[in-house]
């Protein structure tokens, strides 16, 4: 553990997003068509954001990324970072992508995707794979044919925060043709107060990260909750523990994520004043959260 914040637990941070500078963004400029989608509160509908983050990342079957790298997580993968998010967390590591879809990375088919992809677990050993960086599920059409050009005998993670998989079951069915894959389901905070508090979305959001679980249960598509508990109360913790074990009993035993103080996200957090209780450096991330 690292450091400790001092703020008021309690405070629900209402964000506003002028036209360039705000906390949230760190000072870095917004683009336009991601600007347009927070409301006068400062609040935004994540399905929306989906929507206009789409038509700057996706184009027929192709989307933008911004890097392609071995990566040492899960004991070693094979990791494409895709841009373009329809969240805002204020603990993101890759904020300067998901604020600026337009100006940064550059279009790759799914077969390019995937055999760099492919080319990478070759060269390094290793059995898995993962789009990372943004949310991998904007671009429904390209993130299933990657899946489809992926070897079988390879896993294949889906990191995702599950907004668009719980909005829309047909995509969970979609993603049940693929036996090699596994769907990690990242939570934003335990609840919907700590959802909005943690992304600046509407708190309706929660209910469609776990919805996502429950669309992906009775499809046979293998996945698990992880939760961002730094800035949550222990009887938080325990109420969201319940509310997984009620879509599955193995669900309550979650993965637990924790804040990486990268410079660009401590900074964020300080300008907000937003409190958290355990937080690591970026060098000394422990081994169970690698
Ligand atoms: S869902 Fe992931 S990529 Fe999107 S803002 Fe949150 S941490 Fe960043």
């Amino acid at each position: 553990m690292y450091a400790r914040s001092d703020a008021d637990p309690t405070c629900l941070i209402r964000l506003s997003f002028p036209e360039t500078d705000s906390p949230r963004s760190g000072g870095n400029p917004i683009s336009p068509c991601i600007r347009r989608r927070y409301s006068e509160d400062g609040m935004y509908d994540p399905i929306e954001m989906a929507k206009a983050t789409k038509e700057v990342v996706c184009r027929g079957d192709r989307r933008k990324y911004y890097r392609f790298r071995p990566a040492r997580f899960y004991g070693g993968i094979a990791t494409a970072d895709c841009v373009g998010c329809c969240l805002r967390c204020v603990y993101c590591w890759s904020w300067r992508e998901v604020e600026n879809p337009e100006r940064i990375g550059e279009w790759r088919s799914p077969e390019q995707v995937a055999s760099t992809l492919v080319g990478i677990a070759e060269r390094k050993r290793y059995r898995r794979l993962r789009i990372s960086g943004n949310e991998p599920t904007i671009g429904r059409e390209h993130l299933t044919q990657v899946l489809s050009r992926t070897p079988k005998d390879l896993l294949f993670i889906l990191e995702t925060n599950g907004i668009l998989l719980g909005a829309d079951p047909e995509y969970a069915e979609d993603l049940s043709r693929f036996p090699n894959l596994h769907v990690r389901v990242s939570l934003k905070g335990t609840c919907e107060e700590e959802f909005s508090r943690l992304t600046g979305a509407v708190p309706e959001g929660f209910q469609l990260q776990l919805k996502a679980l429950e669309n992906l249960l009775p499809r046979n598509v293998r996945a698990h909750p992880a939760c961002m508990t730094s800035f949550s109360p222990p009887e938080k913790i325990a109420a969201l523990k319940k509310r997984l074990r009620s879509i599955h009993p193995s669900f309550a035993d979650f993965e637990v994520e924790e804040l990486i103080l990268y410079p660009a996200v401590a900074e964020r957090i300080r300008k907000l004043g937003l409190p958290y209780h355990a937080a690591h450096r970026p060098d000394r991330i422990p081994p169970e959260q690698v």
